[in-house]
């Protein structure tokens, strides 16, 4: 019913000041003309990281920060209102939303200063406030093109778990939320402006996908109400072969598989968060990356089968904020449950584990995780092994901070020989010393983890190896 519906998401920078957002607006309103759209929006760049800084200096009893936070947002928020909108009567809903809004936010600082304690729940409810606020000035800038945009939070939208943090979306109650709030306003020719990165759990608490979680939310929502398409407007032309500030022959990939692309996102493209493909898997939804700065331009499409370019290696990828763990000694030889009780402790944290690697010796489990999650994953392992330790069963737990991780990305590197052979090959001709390796069996990634400062020799030898630079169309 809504096959021909398009959902289009805007990021930070898409969204960054009043002239990014009518830019971003006309793209919708052009679009609107011939299809049904929905836009879901981030908050203005670099907003949230604001909102979380202030609200930890708020829980170290800072009683000004979150003040001084507001007032700076307010003029933010005003300006960019009064560049989009010429007439001030029209001004007075949205900033009566956006005062409504802070006065919010300084009643939830004001709390966490006050107690000098931030509960992940409260902490969503601040750092959800940059969407929030950015929502009704998108609506605002399509009403002056012409379009009916109407702000609607997510928290209508999108049942959660009650995660805070990093909630999961529980897809049946959300279909019918969605369905009944946004095909109306769509039958009416209205385009729905949803704040991204947010929903609500069960009994209404406001709870957020994650960091990045704008693409999620998107294709949460895309899925949801059974869009045709799903734009992710950014500020890169699609996804690259590598990054173009370490590699500058990097190109634009025309077409992907969703197992590429969610290789790449986990794999520290960071074009997409890395849940963003998983609820468009069932249907097989088109998922566009497009520039917002550079509308002409196609971009990258991800499909369930991509496209192929011959030669099995279609991209590199390297993740910085990294660190190492490793559990290890020969005590642990032979001892079966240390790889368990390893996981089980990350799990408990929700540390993603990037990467691991167990030589056949088993002297030694490695692991990856990003820096965010890396102290306290250490913390953890020493307490859940400490009698181990004690004994001398497990004799280091160990980090190691300043590493990333590089892969080789391609669907169709499975079963073709060689590939493994000419990436360390290339690497070792350039001098490039390797930490770990991993290759999961499907193939598709071959990932290693080399010193910080070995990232760019390596991805250059690599870029020059696989001749990406010429093979895209
Ligand atoms: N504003 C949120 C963040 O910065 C969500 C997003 O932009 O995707 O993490
Ligand atoms: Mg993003």
């Amino acid at each position: 019913m809504n096959a021909n519906l398009q959902m289009m998401k805007f990021g930070g920078t898409s969204v960054g000041d009043a002239s990014c957002i009518r830019r971003s607006a006309t793209i919708v309103a052009e679009a609107a003309k011939r299809n049904p759209v929905t836009a879901v929006v981030s908050a203005m760049s670099g907003v949230t990281n604001r909102l979380i800084d202030a609200a930890h200096q708020a829980r170290r009893g800072d009683r000004e920060a979150g003040k001084a936070l507001a007032q700076a947002l307010r003029t933010q928020h005003f300006e960019a209102l009064d560049a989009l909108l010429p007439e001030s009567a029209q001004r007075q809903p949205v900033r009566d939303r956006i005062e409504f809004l802070l006065a919010e936010g300084a009643r939830l600082y004001e709390g966490t200063a006050l107690l000098q304690e931030l509960t992940p729940r409260t902490l969503d409810a601040i750092s959800s406030l940059g969407e929030r606020l950015c929502a009704p000035l998108f609506a605002a800038a399509l009403s002056t093109l012409g379009v009916k945009g109407i702000a609607i939070e997510a928290t209508e939208l999108i049942v959660t778990d009650a995660f805070h943090g990093g909630a999961e979306p529980i897809a049946d109650a959300t279909r019918s939320k969605s369905q009944a709030r946004i095909v109306p306003l769509l039958q009416s020719g209205a385009v729905p402006v949803v704040t991204g990165f947010i929903g609500a759990s069960v009994d209404g608490a406001l709870t957020t996908l994650g960091r990045g979680g704008s693409d999620y939310s998107a294709t949460i929502l895309g899925a949801a109400l059974d869009a045709g398409e799903i734009i992710i407007w950014t500020d890169v032309e699609g996804v690259l072969t590598a990054d173009p500030r370490l590699v500058s022959e990097a190109r634009t990939i025309p077409e992907i598989s969703y197992r590429e692309a969610a290789e790449l996102a986990y794999f520290g493209a960071k074009v997409l968060h890395p849940k963003t493909l998983r609820p468009v898997l069932p249907a097989g939804i088109p998922v566009w990356i497009r520039n917002s700065f550079a509308p002409d331009k196609l971009g990258t499409k991800i499909t369930p089968k991509g496209k192929s370019i011959g030669g099995g290696v279609k991209a590199l990828t390297a993740i910085r904020d990294v660190a190492l763990i490793a559990v290890g000694g020969p005590g642990i030889v032979g001892v079966t449950d240390v790889v368990g009780r390893t996981f089980s402790t990350t799990a408990a944290l929700r540390a993603e584990v990037l990467l691991i690697s167990q030589s056949s010796s088993q002297n030694d489990i490695c692991f990856i995780v990003a820096k965010a999650h890396a102290q306290a994953t250490l913390e953890a392992l020493r307490k859940e092994f400490a009698q181990d330790l004690a004994h001398q069963v497990v004799d280091h737990i160990t980090m190691d901070a300043k590493i990333a991780i590089v892969a080789v990305v391609g669907e169709n590197m499975r079963g073709t020989p060689g590939v493994a052979g000419r990436t360390f090959h290339a690497l070792g001709r350039d001098n490039v010393n390797i930490i770990a390796i991993a290759q999961g069996s499907s193939e598709t990634n071959i990932s290693f983890v080399v010193s910080d400062d070995a990232v760019k020799p390596g991805l250059l030898a690599l870029h020059r190896e696989f001749g990406l630079s010429s093979r895209q169309e």
